[in-house]
């Protein structure tokens, strides 16, 4: 809750381009930086949210769900929500990728080149019914993912500091070669292949996942689902994917929304459609009729002759818009139901119907209801 604007985190207008994003960021950064304000906690709270602001914006995929949902579309929304921001780690190996080792000068970006592993993400479908979405939810779901070894705390190594420093590489994770060309000395820096970048070697694995720092376990975790959802909507998690093997960043848990089919009202948009039949004497005499909606039943006065195709409107019966205030309506679209078996005694009924000039055709004496029909509200 309460979570700014990205673009006006940044500073920059919506239609910002890229490299005025990362401007924005990088002046953002220099001057929140924990080095540069030691113990600051509200500079830090600043550095955070900058970080998260540009993890998004600089994202094509995701700036465009943020473009269109706001916070809600990338799974930001509500307390116990998802996202949670990013950790300082996922912070400063951001900065390795975006600036270089050496952008800040004073400290670096804290990022060794070391290599740090990173989880996969992990994808969950979640079906859900219209009043579900029309309240939001939250849902227990349980995965069988990836999770730390606790026997190694996530080291692969056993008890946790049976490893050493890789002597190939002296635990930098990478090694440089140089090499002689005509146009003279050329050094290229490449991962240890020794220890695969990650700079120490385990000199004994822990048993009970062999190594892996991570093992199969099932875990049930509660998803806070934002109202307005639909059908294909993506929600993201972050950090809630596969842990990574040896310490290193957990994936993201992808959520993908399906939607149930509902038994009488169908979905367009924030909009919900019901299709109601009348008894032909209902239609012609009029009634009170009782229509399902996700929140109950709603009571409808139907006037004495109303025809087939009549749109009734009820107001704020639909579905939330998932980032914005306000409801979509109900529009029950009125049918009449058309007798196909009936008694002799009904048959000599309907005949002397027929014979009545009431019960002849008339739509032009019923187009000047055209109009008041289009403004009949219901609550
Ligand atoms: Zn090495
Ligand atoms: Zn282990």
């Amino acid at each position: 809750m309460g979570k700014r604007d990205y673009y006006e985190v940044l500073g920059v207008s919506r239609n910002a381009g890229a490299d005025e994003i990362k401007k924005a960021y990088r002046q953002l950064a220099l001057k929140y930086h924990p080095d540069k304000n030691p113990g600051n906690k509200e500079a830090e709270e600043k550095f955070k949210e900058a970080a998260e602001a540009y993890e998004v914006l600089s994202n094509q995929e995701k700036k465009a769900r943020y473009d269109q949902f706001g916070h809600a579309g990338l799974g930001n929304q509500g307390a116990g929500g998802f996202g949670g921001g990013m950790s300082m780690e996922d912070i400063f190996s951001q900065f390795g990728d975006i600036f270089g080792g050496d952008f800040f000068g004073f400290g670096g970006g804290r990022r060794s080149s070391r290599r740090v592993n990173k989880g996969s993400n992990l994808r969950v479908k979640v079906r859900l019914t219209l009043e579900e979405i029309s309240t939001g939810v939250e849902k227990k779901i349980k995965l069988n993912k990836y999770v730390s070894c606790s026997s190694c705390q996530g080291t692969g190594a056993k008890n946790g500091h049976a490893t050493q420093s890789c002597s190939t590489c002296r635990g930098s994770g990478h090694v440089t070669r140089v090499t002689n060309t005509i146009l003279g000395q050329m050094s290229t820096s490449s991962p240890c292949p020794a220890c695969g970048g990650e700079g120490q070697i385990i000199t004994e694995k822990c048993s009970a996942c062999y190594g892996n720092g991570i093992v199969k376990a099932e875990e049930v975790i509660s998803i806070n689902i934002p109202a307005g959802v639909g059908e294909g909507i993506q929600l993201s998690m972050g950090g809630k994917g596969n842990a990574a093997a040896r310490g290193g960043i957990p994936g993201d848990l992808i959520i993908q929304i399906e939607e149930a089919e509902h038994p009488h009202l169908t979905r367009d948009g924030n909009n919900l459609h019901l299709e109601f039949f009348l008894s032909f004497p209902e239609a012609s005499m009029g009634t009170n009729i009782e229509v399902p909606t996700l929140d109950g039943k709603a009571k409808i006065r139907i006037n004495p002759g109303t025809q087939p195709g009549k749109v009734l409107r009820l107001k704020g019966k639909g579905l939330p818009s998932l980032n914005s205030y306000g409801r979509g309506d109900l529009l029950v679209t009125i049918n009449v139901w058309i007798p196909q078996h009936f008694s002799k005694e009904e048959k000599a009924m309907l005949e002397k119907m027929e014979q009545s000039p009431n019960f002849r055709p008339d739509p032009d004496s019923h187009e000047k209801g055209f109009f008041s029909r289009m403004k009949e509200y219901f609550q």
